[in-house]
C-alpha cells in the first residue's frame, strides 16, 4: 500500500493522495508533526483536510496518516473546570500567560494513537465511583451505572454510553482513572467512568419536552421583556461594541443553570484572559464556591486556527449534552457564532466551492440549525428517568451591524427569542443596549405561570404595561421633538418620566456594579411593580389637580436607583424605604 503524501497546504487546508479509501471527517495526522486534521472532502483518491493545528511550515510529500476514527472527545469527570482548545485539549497553565493562546505545541509523537480520543481528561486523576446498580441487573444506553463526586456537591452520573447494551457482569466501588474498568458487561465489553463521543454528532435522548422554565438570566430585560425557557435558543446580534461579550460573560458568571459552557469562538485574545482572571476570582454568592465548579470555557480565539473554531462550537453542544444527559440544565454561550460562520465560509473559499450568499457556503443555513437543534429540553434515555435542557444563547457580529446578512437571518429562522442589540443604546450608555422595538420572545407565554408563581401573580400584567409604557415613550418623544417637552399634558410628561425610570433603573443594569450585575427574580419584580405604582401614585396626583412639576421627582430616582444597587440583604429594606418615598413624592 503506497503511503498517503501530501500534495498540496494552502491555510488551514492540505490535500493528501492516495487517500481515497478514508471516511469523511475521519480524523488523519498531517505531516511529520502529526497534526490533528479531519478528511472533509474525497474526490477519486485525494482527501482533502482541513488542519486544526498551525500549517506553517508543512511542506510537500509529508506523510499523512489516518486514525481509522472521527474527532472523539472523552466525556467524563473531571470536564467542570477546564480550560479547552477547540478541539478537547486542555489549555492548562493558560490562565497566567494572559493574551497568548497559540495551540500548545507540546504534542509529542506518541500523544494520539490511531482510533484513540484526544486526552481531554485528565489520565491520572482518580475518582471515587458509587454504584448504584448491581451485578445482574440489564442496563442499555443511558441508564445510571453509578455517581463519582465530580467537584463539591456536584454529582456526575456515570452513564451507560448510547447504543451499549447487556448484563452487568461485575461491577465495582472504589477510587479508578477515567480509563480504568469499572466493571464489565457479560459480553466482555469493559466498562469506564468516561466515555467518548464524536463531537459533530448529536447526542440521543428519549424524548423532546417542550420547555416550562425559564432560564433566569439575572437581566431584567431578559427575564422581565424576553425571557428565554430552558432549553431555548437565542440569537443575540449586534455591531461592535454593542455589550454582545459583555452580555455572553454576564450570563457565564451569574445566571441560573446547572453547568456553564463558555465558548470564546474567533474573538480577540484578551477578552478570554480576562474570562479566565475574572472566573478563576469569582465566587458563587449562593454557595461560597468558585464559579469555575460549574462552568467549563472553550478557547478558540482570533490567533487561533480556523478550522478548529469550527470544531469548538460542536465541542461545547457535545459536552452540554453529555450533561444534560445526567439531568442537568446547561447553558451554552458562544461569543461568536459569526466567527464561526467565517471559519466556514474561509474554508469553503479554499476549497474553491460554490459561494452563496455573501461567499458564505450554501449550506450555512443549513449547519446553523441543526447546531442549533442541539438545545432543547429532553427526557433522557435510559433510568432512572431524568430530564435535562442545553439552553443556546449566541452572539453574532453582523458586519456594520446589518442584521441583513446571512448569519443573523439563519439564526432567527430558528430561534426562539432575539435580543438585538442597538449601537445608538450603546452609544447614549444604555445596557444591556438592548433594542426593545425590534426584540422578541416567542417564550413569554410558556414561561407565564411560572413567573407568576415565583415571581408575582401580576408578573405578565407587568410586562405587557411596561412594553406599552416603552412604545407610549417612543410615540411621546417624537412627539416632544417637534413641540418641546413642555407643551406636553401633565399625563405624557409622566409617561415620559415613567419611560425614564424604566430604561435606567429597570432595564438598564450595570455589569460591573457588584450587586446590579444580577438582578434576583425577587429584585426585578419588586422593580418593575415600584415603577407601576409611581405610575399610579403619580396619575391619581394629577387628576386631583397637583401639577406635574410639583412632584419630588428627584427622590424617587434616588429611591429606584437605592433599590436597583441593593445588596441582596438591603434589598427589603430598601424597597419599603423606597415604597415610602413614592407615596410621599406628591407636595402635602
Ligand atoms: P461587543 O462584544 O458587542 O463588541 P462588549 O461586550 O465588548 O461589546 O461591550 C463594549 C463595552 O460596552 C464594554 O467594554 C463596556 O464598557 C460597555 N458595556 C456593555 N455592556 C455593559 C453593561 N451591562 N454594563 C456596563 N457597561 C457595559
Ligand atoms: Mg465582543
Amino acid at each position: 500500500m503506497t503511503e498517503a503524501r501530501i500534495i498540496r497546504v494552502a491555510g488551514a487546508i492540505a490535500e493528501a493522495q492516495p487517500l481515497g479509501d478514508a471516511a469523511l471527517y475521519e480524523l488523519v495526522e498531517v505531516g511529520e508533526r502529526r497534526l490533528l486534521g479531519e478528511v472533509i472532502r474525497i474526490q477519486g483518491d485525494i482527501a482533502t483536510i482541513q488542519v486544526f493545528e498551525e500549517t506553517s511550515g508543512l511542506g510537500l510529500h509529508e506523510p499523512v496518516r489516518r486514525t481509522g476514527s472521527s474527532l472523539m472527545i472523552r466525556l467524563g469527570p473531571g470536564l467542570l473546570g477546564s480550560i479547552l482548545d477547540g478541539v478537547g485539549r486542555p489549555l492548562t497553565g493558560l490562565a497566567e500567560r494572559s493574551g497568548d493562546f497559540m495551540a500548545p505545541g507540546e504534542r509529542s509523537g506518541d500523544f494520539m494513537a490511531p482510533g484513540m480520543t484526544l486526552p481531554t481528561l485528565d489520565p491520572d486523576a482518580r475518582w471515587s465511583f458509587t454504584p448504584t446498580v448491581a451485578a445482574g441487573a440489564e442496563v442499555s444506553g443511558g441508564d445510571v451505572l453509578g455517581e463519582v463526586e465530580e467537584r463539591p456537591a456536584m454529582v456526575h452520573r456515570v452513564l451507560v454510553p448510547p447504543g451499549s447494551k447487556g448484563r452487568v457482569a461485575e461491577i465495582k466501588q472504589g477510587t479508578f482513572t477515567v480509563t480504568e474498568a469499572i466493571g464489565s458487561l457479560s459480553d466482555g465489553t469493559s466498562l469506564t467512568l468516561s466515555q467518548p463521543w464524536a463531537i459533530r454528532q448529536r447526542r440521543p435522548f428519549a424524548n423532546h419536552l417542550p420547555g416550562d422554565r425559564p432560564f433566569i438570566t439575572g437581566q431584567r430585560v431578559f427575564d422581565l421583556l424576553f425571557p428565554v425557557v430552558e432549553g431555548g435558543s437565542v440569537a443575540v446580534p449586534g455591531g461592535f461594541g454593542t455589550g454582545k461579550t459583555v452580555i455572553e460573560q454576564s450570563l457565564a458568571k451569574y445566571a441560573e443553570a446547572d453547568i456553564m459552557v463558555y465558548i470564546g469562538c474567533g474573538e480577540r485574545g484578551n477578552e478570554m484572559a480576562e474570562v479566565l482572571h475574572d472566573f478563576s476570582r469569582l465566587t458563587d454568592p449562593e454557595t461560597g464556591r468558585s464559579i469555575m465548579d460549574r462552568t467549563i470555557l472553550i478557547v478558540n480565539t482570533s490567533n487561533m486556527p480556523v478550522a478548529a473554531r469550527d470544531a469548538s462550537v460542536y465541542l461545547g453542544m457535545t459536552i452540554a449534552e453529555y450533561y444534560r444527559d445526567m439531568g442537568y440544565h446547561v447553558a451554552v454561550l458562544a461569543d461568536s457564532l459569526s466567527r464561526w460562520a467565517e471559519a466556514l465560509r474561509e474554508i469553503a473559499a479554499r476549497l474553491q466551492e460554490m459561494p452563496g450568499e455573501e461567499g458564505y457556503p450554501t449550506y450555512l443555513a443549513n449547519r446553523m440549525s441543526r447546531l442549533y437543534e442541539r438545545a432543547g429540553r429532553v427526557e433522557s434515555q435510559g433510568t432512572p428517568t431524568r430530564t435535562g435542557a442545553v439552553t443556546f444563547i449566541s452572539a453574532i457580529s453582523p458586519p456594520g451591524g446589518d442584521f441583513a446578512e446571512p448569519v443573523t437571518q439563519a439564526s432567527l429562522r430558528v430561534v426562539g427569542a432575539l435580543w438585538a442589540l442597538d449601537p445608538r443604546l450603546a452609544h447614549q450608555r444604555q445596557f444591556p443596549a438592548v433594542d426593545w422595538d425590534i426584540s422578541y420572545s416567542l417564550y413569554a407565554d410558556g414561561t407565564r405561570a411560572w413567573f407568576s408563581k415565583e415571581g408575582g401573580a401580576d408578573w405578565s400584567e407587568l410586562r405587557v404595561e411596561t412594553v406599552r409604557l416603552l412604545q407610549r415613550d417612543r410615540e411621546l418623544r417624537e412627539i416632544a421633538g417637534l413641540v418641546g417637552v413642555d407643551a406636553l399634558e401633565d399625563e405624557d410628561r409622566l409617561v415620559l418620566e415613567g419611560a425614564r425610570i424604566a430604561r435606567e433603573f429597570l432595564i438598564g443594569q450595570n455589569a460591573f456594579h457588584p450587586h446590579d450585575a444580577f438582578s434576583s427574580v425577587e429584585k426585578t419584580y419588586q422593580l418593575v411593580k415600584m415603577l407601576w405604582t409611581f405610575m399610579q401614585t403619580g396619575e391619581t396626583a394629577l387628576k386631583e389637580g397637583i401639577s406635574f412639576e410639583k412632584l419630588d421627582l428627584a427622590a424617587v430616582r434616588v429611591a429606584f436607583s437605592a433599590v436597583k444597587t441593593a445588596p441582596r440583604d438591603e434589598l427589603g429594606e430598601e424597597i419599603s424605604k423606597a415604597k415610602h418615598t413614592i407615596a410621599e413624592m406628591r407636595p402635602a
